[in-house]
């Protein structure tokens, strides 16, 4: 049995972690300040006596009594509504002062850290599909610098964390993810697309809907996280963990009602800027050194998705 915090443990990715390792035995510390979080997400273990939630912001040092085994880096906003939102230099604070205090604390528990990074790294990519050496093509002073070169920097400090302190480091590079405990409210195109079309409203695609994403449902991506925290020792990453598996967004839209029905209609709205036209990962180095593919296909992962969300859809508030 192993102690295992997780920050940003009521979050979306960070809620189905802890489910899967406490069912795994495991005594989990979930950590969270809540601001894009929520409490319902760990409402079926947070009675569980190996789980403990602690409600606190890693911007500040965090002490914490048990001796940890593990630590898995997750909080940070993460949809681009927040991120571009109020909750722009918090974004930044989270991945640079999160970063710190959470390697700081991995220092002195001799704990294993696995940083939950981005394919955001890789900005606008000019290398397609995008391999884990290629450098990115970020806009420094765009509205979504804040959680790319916020990310960017928490992959250095770790690196660095690791060169010179010793720590024990995992660095995974996550693409676009979806499945149950998405907040109706994200702002992200899967969770959009269906509650819009669950509640009948119009399905929004933002530009003409050419651009690209490849998804990945969230039980593929626990698996390829816990598999890389317990991954040869040395083995440090960067990884690329998603589905290569490459839909246009319009393509999306047409899945989505041709699977809810309903009467939505599909408009189209401005696109954000610096809105990444492509993203594809290459996920060799994740085939060959952790034995890892993604099992689910879109539509089946839609299909659990769309089930989830019909109990959530009372809580979808109307895109702006
Ligand atoms: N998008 C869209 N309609 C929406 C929300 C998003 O067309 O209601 C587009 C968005 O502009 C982007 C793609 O879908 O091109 C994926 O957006 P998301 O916010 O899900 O993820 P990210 O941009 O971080 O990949």
């Amino acid at each position: 049995m192993k102690t295992i915090l997780v920050t940003g443990g009521t979050g979306f990715l960070g809620s189905n972690l802890c489910i899967r390792l406490i069912n795994e035995g495991n005594n989990v510390i979930c950590v969270d300040n809540n601001y894009t979080g929520r409490l319902s997400n760990i409402q079926k273990i947070m009675k569980h006596p190996n789980f403990r939630f602690i409600k606190h912001d890693i911007c500040e040092p965090l002490v914490v009594d048990a001796k940890l085994d593990q630590i898995y880096n997750m909080a940070c906003p993460a949809s681009p509504p927040a991120y571009q939102g109020s909750y722009s230099i918090k974004t930044t604070k989270t991945c640079v002062l999160g970063a710190i205090n959470m390697l700081d604390l991995a220092k002195l528990h001799h704990a294993t850290i696995l940083q939950t990074s981005t394919s955001e790294i890789y900005g606008e990519p000019l290398v397609h599909p995008q391999v884990e050496s290629y450098r990115g093509n970020v806009n420094p002073i765009g509205i979504r610098a804040c959680y790319d070169e916020g990310k960017r920097c928490a992959e250095s400090l770790f690196f660095d964390y690791h060169r010179h302190e010793g720590v024990d480091i995992k660095v995974v590079r996550i693409f676009n993810t979806y499945g149950p405990n998405m907040d109706p409210n994200d702002g992200r195109v899967v969770s959009n697309f269906i509650c819009q079309a669950l509640s009948g409203q119009d399905i929004t695609i933002y530009g003409d809907g050419h651009q690209t994403r490849s998804f990945c449902f969230v039980d593929d991506l626990i698996e390829v996280l816990i598999r890389m925290m317990n991954s040869e020792k040395g083995f440090t990453g960067p990884i690329n963990i998603g589905n290569p598996g490459e839909f246009t967004i319009k393509e999306l839209a047409e899945m989505v009602v041709a699977k809810v029905g309903g009467s939505s209609k599909v408009v189209y709205e401005d696109l954000p800027s610096d809105d990444p036209t492509q993203r594809r990962p290459d996920i060799t180095l994740a085939k060959t050194k952790l034995g890892w593919e993604p099992k689910v296909k879109l539509s089946e992962g839609l299909d659990k998705t769309i089930a989830y969300f019909k109990t959530q859809i009372n809580q979808f508030k109307k895109v702006a």
